[in-house]
């Protein structure tokens, strides 16, 4: 079902993200030694499309391949199938972040794989893990945890001084890890960016040197909730034209982790339908009426929200979803 190798295989020092399927034939846990035993792992191409991780490991192996790794590290390549077509994942599979222990997701290849990569690490005793994504939409970088412990806070806060708390979606890898050793999710901005792949890198580089993860609360992080997602049920069309059901406002990509008031225009609509978007809060029930008001051809935010991860491209919403909406956590009175 997946590989599992000892050491490095030459041509993933030079592969593109693409040419992994080749090399690899399916998803792979590689396990690295390093002058501290205790293994940091690394997931990355959970989606397929997302490379940023995957360059950013690159440049470290490159630069250590003659000495030495400071630290052992595991790293997991998943969805290299998608990654050879630079994409999220394929219309057969299911997302490779949510199927891990925790998943809603019925028993399959992907959950009983994703199960055993997490017994194989949880053995290993990981000093933290890190998996690494980008987004569809404009988003600054930032860090996910998906529990409040000092320790995931200290290393999220080490990558972005914005850390996102979440507990649904269901099945991802952070969530998973985060059972058993400090986990992060980070997301770096759109995939294909240099400067992500540097900033991935030099986080990647320090977490490798690092002795111990500090145990009090960082300091000075702004740390938000996802109290919402919002997705398009798949009968009504998206697109910029007033035949369409939902038109959507390109503009917000760019509003992404700023405060949106009360009334803003969250989409137009085409009049007198029941078009709408759909809002579920994070224990999966129907919000949308507590966040979204009908009005004629518009659709208007009844409070205010911080988005992210908004999105206004149409394959990337029908395969996750529009956005997110997030509230501020004040977490250090
Ligand atoms: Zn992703």
């Amino acid at each position: 079902m997946f590989n599992q190798f000892d050491s490095l295989p030459p041509a993933l020092l030079d592969a593109r993200s693409e040419d992994l399927l080749e090399i690899l034939q399916r998803p792979t846990l590689l396990h690295l030694p390093g002058r501290t035993a205790q293994p940091l792992f690394v997931c990355t191409l959970l989606h397929g499309n997302e490379t940023t991780g995957f360059y950013a490991l690159q440049n470290i192996l490159r630069r250590h391949h003659a000495q030495g790794l400071p630290r052992a590290l595991s790293i997991f390549f998943g969805n290299v199938e998608a990654a050879a077509t630079g994409q999220r994942r394929l219309d057969h599979q299911p997302d490779y972040n949510r199927v891990w222990p925790g998943t809603a997701h019925s028993q399959c290849i992907e959950t009983d794989i994703m199960a055993t990569v997490t017994g194989i690490m949880r053995a290993r005793k990981p000093f933290a893990s890190i998996d690494i994504h980008n987004n569809t939409g404009r988003n600054p970088h930032y860090a996910c945890v998906n529990i409040l412990s000092a320790h995931s806070l200290q290393i999220a806060a080490m990558f972005s001084d914005i850390t996102v708390y979440f507990t649904n979606p269901k099945g991802v890898q952070s969530a998973a890890f985060a059972d058993f050793c400090p986990a992060v999710v980070l997301e770096c901005g759109q995939s294909g960016d240099n400067d992500s792949v540097d900033h991935a890198t030099a986080y990647l580089e320090r977490l490798l040197q690092l002795r111990h993860i500090p145990a009090d609360n960082p300091q000075n992080l702004c740390l938000y909730h996802t109290v919402a997602r919002v997705s398009i049920a798949e009968r009504f069309s998206i697109g910029d034209g007033t035949q369409h059901d939902i038109r959507l406002r390109t503009d917000l990509e760019d509003r992404n982790f700023t405060e949106l008031p009360a009334g803003t225009t969250f989409a137009r609509i085409k009049p007198d339908t029941d078009a709408n978007v759909q809002v579920h809060n994070e224990s999966n029930e129907d919000v949308t009426g507590e966040f979204i008001e009908c009005r004629h051809d518009r659709l208007l935010l009844k409070k205010p929200v911080t988005l992210s991860m908004y999105t206004s491209d149409e394959r990337a919403i029908r395969q996750d979803c529009l956005c997110y909406f997030m509230e501020r956590l004040h977490f250090h009175r």
